[in-house]
């Protein structure tokens, strides 16, 4: 769906080619409708060779399994979203090490997920009972009988087995998880 009002001045939005693409643009101020994006966050939380996840309380997924997250703020650092939100889910301390996956998904609002490794700091983990009804750690084996999300699974491979020399797309996931841009990074 595209663009019709300004969301800086209210005027209606015509189309102009800038650069080369035609964009809806503001003819009565400076704002340009550059596409509607929202950018996702995921920790992988490693402690004794256990991973960190929590159970989803809320749709959608409500009872799968996943790693804890959430959605970027207007004015927030993501390294802070991604500590704040793994400590409101599960009440553990963690920070970010690395950044080891990304999940690419363009549509209406195009989505980007960034996967981070966290490095373990303190707290036992305890569900917050509003997102998140059962919360944590938990060994490769154990999660063989638990109902995982299929993404947690993926991110849950490469946070054991996925190390690559850079930004290298997964061709062939361990999942099937169709219309996703899989990087390991
Ligand atoms: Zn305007």
């Amino acid at each position: 769906m595209e663009a019709k009002y300004c969301m800086e001045c209210g005027h209606m939005l015509e189309d102009r080619d800038i650069d080369g693409t035609i964009r809806r643009a503001c003819p009565s101020c400076s704002f340009v409708h550059w596409g509607s994006y929202s950018i996702g966050v995921g920790a992988l939380v490693l402690r004794e060779n256990k991973i960190l996840l929590v159970r989803r309380a809320q749709e959608p997924g409500k009872g799968l399994w996943t790693n804890p997250g959430g959605y970027i703020e207007q004015s927030e650092m993501i390294h802070d979203t991604i500590r704040r939100e793994v400590l409101e889910e599960s009440g553990v301390e963690a920070i970010v090490k690395s950044v080891v996956a990304l999940r690419d998904q363009p549509r209406s609002i195009h989505n980007l997920y960034v996967a981070f490794e966290m490095e373990y700091i303190a707290g036992e983990p305890v569900p917050d009972l509003v997102e998140v009804d059962a919360a944590g750690f938990f060994s490769m084996q154990e999660l063989e009988t638990m109902n995982v999300a299929s993404f947690t699974r993926w991110l849950v491979d490469v946070a054991f087995n996925g190390r690559t020399q850079g930004l290298t797309e997964d061709s062939y996931p361990i999942v099937p998880l169709k219309g996703y841009g899989l990087f390991r990074v």
